[in-house]
């Protein structure tokens, strides 16, 4: 069921939030231990939020009344462990709530609990987390894609009509594209990052993950704006008006090279666009194919500084019988696992004085350059279309190369050097019958303008 029409059920009194959990945390007992997508359900919790839900009057109770949400494992639930599916925060309970999750709470949802994912959000496939790898629902020898593997996976198995994930260069639209569901990247600074536990701060936005365009549209609607608590909230400017007709746009240059039956998802999109009436027009994003080393430089760099918190002395594991200072520092920073580890020492090298100039610093001028890209496009078109992924989900253990895993993000990372949103839907399938995304990207708070296309490829 549509996380729209559970709520509209449950505040007309035709079925109780109660219910609707009990049949949930059901499904996630039956479902889950094949998946790995939740790290840790929050049944005693859920059962007696609900019974709050239905202590409501009717039609009070929310416009998520009784929906079961999940949340990725890096937002925080007061009380609750939010472990970032690593060994350093095995034991972390959240001192606070996030806002986002706040905000749901506010309009009727329940939590039902935490999803797995790639350690501190790094990677793409899930199979960085240390609690074990989520596997795909549609193919279980298959990854979830990453980092919000378990969140889209738990979507896509029909466990939760809706969940959080987290996206710093694609998190939520490639695993939404691997799963076959609909997951968005919105603007930067128009959802709260306050409790949500950072990577690379100037590129982190949380976002939902839906089966259907209409909740997905709906979550946003609830979990963004103005934050005093986040720093680089933004308040949402009034809707621009726009046009009647839109017009989209094909990055020729930038997807010249898409290869196998990515290129004829792409190409029957633009088709299926074309016969609605929809103008196509061609754009160019000349840096765009550089921002998968520029991601890579900048959220390392950020994520070299975010995460010397967890040392075992502020936050995090602590070894025991250390000799001194350094043997303490030395053993508890083990917790982290190898991928955590690369990113931090490929981020303080960056960031060293001897070598700033050539990475980091290269790397913003590049990012503005990318920034600068789309404003110019996005004067000429009102979206772009692009894939969201080069290729569809792969075998668990089959991606061992590093590099290649991080060109996987080649056409989400744009979205969060440039700022801008961008929503990825299911649209076609690989060779191996696995879900493809197409990817919509947009101007800063336009989000209505990615939905407005989404719909027309859905047909509606
Ligand atoms: N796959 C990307 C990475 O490994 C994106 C991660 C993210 O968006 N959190 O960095």
């Amino acid at each position: 069921m549509r996380a729209i029409d559970i709520a509209t059920k449950v505040n007309s009194g035709e079925v109780t939030a109660q219910e609707i959990i009990k049949q949930t945390l059901n499904t996630i007992k039956g479902k889950n231990p094949s998946l790995n997508a939740f790290l840790e359900i929050f049944e005693e919790d859920a059962l007696k939020r609900a019974k709050e839900i239905d202590a409501l009057p009717q039609g009070k109770k929310g416009r998520l009344a009784g929906v079961p949400v999940a949340i990725k494992d890096n937002i925080l639930y007061e009380g609750h462990i939010c472990s970032c599916a690593s060994k350093m925060l095995a034991n972390y309970k959240a001192p606070y709530t996030a806002t986002v999750v706040k905000k749901l709470l506010k309009e009727g949802a329940v939590i039902v609990g935490r999803t797995n994912m790639d350690e501190f959000a790094m990677g793409s496939s899930n199979e960085n987390s240390a609690f074990g790898p989520v596997k795909n629902p549609l193919d279980l020898t298959r990854v979830p894609g990453g980092s919000s593997g378990g969140s889209a996976a738990a979507v896509a198995s029909g466990m939760v009509p809706v969940a959080l994930g987290s996206d710093t260069g694609g998190s939520i639209r490639q695993p939404a594209a691997f799963c076959g569901v609909i997951g968005i990247k919105p603007t930067y600074g128009s959802v709260s990052r306050y409790g949500l536990t950072a990577f690379a701060s100037s590129a982190d936005q949380i976002g939902p993950i839906t089966n259907n365009i209409e909740d997905n549209e709906l979550v946003l609607s609830i979990i963004s704006g103005y934050d005093k608590k986040d720093s680089t909230s933004k308040t949402c400017p009034t809707k621009k008006q726009t046009k009647q007709n839109l017009t989209v746009g094909i990055p020729t240059d930038f997807v010249a090279n898409l290869e196998n039956e990515t290129a004829l998802a792409f190409k029957q999109a633009v088709e299926l666009l074309k016969s609605k009436g929809i103008q196509i027009k061609e754009v160019s994003l000349p840096h765009a194919k550089y921002a998968a080393p520029c991601y890579h430089i900048l959220t390392s760099s950020e994520a070299s500084s975010n995460l010397a918190r967890f040392d075992g002395l502020r936050y995090g594991y602590t070894a025991q019988n250390t000799k001194d200072l350094e043997d303490t520092y030395l053993k508890n920073r083990t917790a982290f696992g190898p991928e955590v580890k690369r990113r931090i020492i490929l981020g303080t090298f960056s960031l060293s004085s001897a070598h700033a100039g050539d990475f980091y610093l290269q790397a913003q001028k590049v990012r503005e350059l990318i920034k600068q890209d789309f404003q110019k496009a996005l004067k000429e078109v009102e979206t772009i279309i692009m894939p969201t992924t080069p290729n569809g989900a792969f075998k668990i253990g089959e991606v061992e190369d590093i590099l290649t895993l991080y060109l996987a993000d080649l056409f989400t990372c744009p979205a969060n050097m440039a700022g801008v949103p961008a929503l990825s839907i299911p649209f076609g399938k690989d060779k191996n019958n696995m879900p493809l995304g197409l990817q919509i990207y947009a101007n800063y708070f336009d989000e209505d303008l990615l939905y407005k296309t989404a719909a027309l490829v859905e047909g509606k």
